[in-house]
């Protein structure tokens, strides 16, 4: 039987080196390759024209470069745009593209569900289905940039968040050579401080993050004390707030002067009262970091509101005061169920799942 073709975009540069010199070749190739794919966005390989016809025919025999099939693409009001890809015959993950004045951010997946079920978000309501692979990570990248007709001159994507589906953190080996693809010259060429990899506290894994790539990190925090934050991030029983924050301590020490993201969650009468804002100060007094408060997207089968703009403006105020930088994520794409915790990919469900959104959405609108 012969073997499945090897995709091109499962590699990082040193993988493909690796690959080029196991066929006798030069380990150049490497950064040719990923020229023609990143730079070019060219996928055929008998057009990478400086590599000579015999390697583009032992390179076919083997190889492929392939992007999953981008099955819909929606445009929100605001101008946010949704794509949905299709990753196999029963799965599809969506990448967000959030537009503003003076750049463009890109929400990747990495799961397609997620094995996390934080009790707020409607990715881990969906349960999980498997793990993306480096190809399918990098692809969404790939896809946004040729549907926006970005460019290494005319760059409309700015940043790249890991905040889509799945805990990226969970699927370590895949979604890292992707983080290094985005940021290598011959790959995307993001700053590496433009990219985010957001996480619900895989303690491990932040660990070897930070040894092994120099990426902006970004914590989902949600609660200041251990039995609130068990409810909200049942995995907060495996890793504590201390054990979590020791270990951002640690990252942000590595990463000198880097500021760590602390994401906050406004749930109405949950964890967004006065006390809470203090405590959370309090906690973050050792580390260099800011505040993101995301006001609660609600989603179909959950019983959780919003946070009131007066209890979230408190809290800003109450963490401003403290000294610490605190933004209010604006909700983005709401109308397309785009926005933070409302992706949910899966294809087959995807009918039912829209309606029954606009459903919610109204009631919560009246
Ligand atoms: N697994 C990663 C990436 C998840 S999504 C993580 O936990 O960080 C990015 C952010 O959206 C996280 O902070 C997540 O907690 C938040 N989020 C999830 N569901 C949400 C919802 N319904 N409303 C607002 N934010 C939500």
């Amino acid at each position: 039987m012969k073997n499945a073709p090897i995709n091109l975009l499962n590699f990082d540069r040193e993988a493909l080196e690796v690959l080029f010199v196991e066929m006798g070749e030069k380990k150049f190739r490497a950064s040719q390759a990923m020229k023609w794919i990143y730079g070019e966005q060219i996928l055929d390989i008998n057009l990478f024209t400086n590599f000579s016809k015999s390697l583009r025919e032992s390179l076919n025999e083997s190889c492929v470069v392939e992007v999953p099939e981008l099955l819909s693409e929606q445009v929100s009001k605001d101008g946010t745009i949704k794509w949905l890809l299709k990753v196999d015959a029963v799965n599809a993950v969506e990448t967000v593209y959030i537009p503003e004045k003076n750049r463009g951010t890109l929400c990747v997946s990495s799961q397609v569900g997620c094995t996390l079920n934080c009790t707020f978000c409607a990715t881990g309501a969906q349960g999980f289905n498997r793990h993306l692979t480096t190809a399918e990570i990098i692809a969404q990248v790939w896809v946004a940039a040729n549907q926006l007709g970005h460019t290494l001159n005319e760059r409309k994507i700015t940043n790249v968040v890991m905040m889509g589906m799945g805990e990226p953190l969970a699927n370590y080996n895949r979604v890292l050579p992707a983080l290094n693809i985005m940021r290598d010259d011959f790959g995307f060429g993001f700053a590496n401080r433009r990219v985010t990899v957001s996480t619900a506290g895989l303690v491990p894994y932040i660990d070897k993050l930070n040894q092994d790539a120099d990426v902006s990190l970004a914590i989902s925090l949600h609660a200041p004390y251990d039995d609130l934050r068990n409810q909200l991030v049942p995995l907060n029983k495996k890793y504590n707030i201390k054990t979590l924050l020791d270990s951002c301590k640690a990252f942000v020490k590595n990463k000198r002067k880097a500021r760590i993201t602390i994401e906050y969650t406004m749930i109405d009468g949950m964890n967004d009262k006065p006390e809470h804002a203090h405590a959370l100060c309090q906690l973050l007094k050792q580390i260099p970091s800011k505040i993101n408060l995301i006001p609660f997207n609600p989603f179909p089968g959950n019983q959780f509101k919003q946070s009131k703009p007066e209890a979230i403006e408190r809290f800003k105020n109450i963490c401003m005061k403290s000294g610490l930088i605190t933004t209010v994520r604006k909700t983005r794409g709401d109308d397309i169920a785009a926005a933070c915790g409302q992706l949910a990919g899966d294809f087959m469900d995807r009918t039912r799942r829209s309606s029954e959104l606009k459903k919610l959405q109204l009631e919560v609108v009246a």
